[in-house]
């Protein structure tokens, strides 16, 4: 699967915890990220992320692209809820995408677990 991770500012330290954690789950997908998530996560784990733009620079934009293409198939994107963004409309248009194009998409930590837990149970079977 084609898998989309995105995180605020505030919930870097999440998306590090629940990608080093499900870590092996993750490195059997091709993953996708905004540029400093991608970074972060790269510099936390062993795992490949084809790294786009800054959010605010137009990252949660081109990942919506990809979703209009078919191209996106997970999408974890871990909210700041309490902090104003400056991207805020790109965020929103993100999300609007993803319900368009009916692709999963979490904004917290719980609900990416739960998708992870999936994958999982995917390999399986
Ligand atoms: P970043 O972007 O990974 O480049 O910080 C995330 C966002 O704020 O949308």
């Amino acid at each position: 699967m084609k898998i989309a991770l995105i995180a605020h500012d505030k919930k870097k330290k999440d998306i590090i915890k629940i990608t080093k954690e499900y870590e092996a789950i993750l490195a059997k997908h091709e993953l996708f990220a905004t540029g400093t998530t991608g970074t972060k996560i790269m510099e936390a784990t062993k795992l490949a992320v084809h790294c786009f733009k800054s959010g605010p620079l137009g990252g949660d934009q081109q990942i919506g692209a990809k979703v209009s293409e078919g191209q996106m198939d997970m999408i974890i994107f871990l909210r700041d809820p309490l902090t104003a963004q400056p991207h805020e409309p790109d965020v929103n248009a993100l999300i609007r995408l993803s319900d368009v194009y009916e692709v999963p998409l979490a904004t917290n930590k719980s609900t990416a677990i739960l998708l992870f837990k999936e994958l999982e149970n995917l390999a399986k079977n």
